[in-house]
């Protein structure tokens, strides 16, 4: 990773530190650092544990690019783009082990809530109303697709340490942590 890279990642992620997570008891770092850890803690591959601290960054870019965070912005619709908007941010400096995680992260709850009755009820409910602005639970078709797509499993994995990664209390690591790891990772 050039220094340079770093110090956009590192600064936009920065600004996560005083953004709220709709609806979640969490800042977007805090919620960040918390599935980066998760993901660490699984023993997860270094791609992976990037893509876990990174999945969200989609809620951070404006449409120009600039950190923007807007609860009602998200609340009108726009939250099914943040995972694109994300991933093709970061494809600047990650590959697809990376970026396509969390391209996939929002269709991986789509599909769980397709094929795990359980899962439902494990969301937040702020996660629960995304869901409906997210197309709601993919069809025997669609879920068919996605379990066929590259990167679909570690797209799962991903969605769960998210959906864990809202706890008030936990106390994850800091960013700088996690730097070394992304300046292996990126190019
Ligand atoms: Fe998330």
């Amino acid at each position: 990773m050039s220094t340079s890279a770093a110090g956009v990642v590192t600064g936009l992620l920065a600004t996560a530190g005083a953004q709220d997570y709709l609806g979640e008891p969490v800042t977007v770092l805090d919620h960040l650092l918390q599935a980066g850890s998760l993901a660490e803690a699984a023993g997860a591959a270094p791609a992976l544990v990037a893509a876990a601290l990174l999945h969200d960054v989609g809620h951070l870019l404006g449409e120009c690019g600039t950190a923007e965070l807007s609860g009602e912005f998200l609340m009108a619709g726009s939250d099914n783009r943040h995972s694109i908007r994300g991933a093709a941010w970061l494809s600047g400096w990650f590959g697809p082990e990376v970026t396509e995680p969390v391209r996939l992260h929002v269709a991986a709850k789509r599909y769980l809530c397709a094929t795990e009755p359980a899962y439902y009820g494990l969301l937040s409910d702020a996660s629960r109303y995304t869901l409906t602005v997210q197309g709601g639970p993919m069809t025997p078709a669609e879920a068919r697709e996605f379990a066929a797509l590259p990167f679909a499993r570690q797209a799962l994995d991903v969605r769960r340490w998210d959906d864990q990664a809202k706890d008030p209390a936990a106390r994850p690591p800091g960013l700088a942590h996690f730097l070394p790891l992304l300046a292996l990772l990126a190019s």
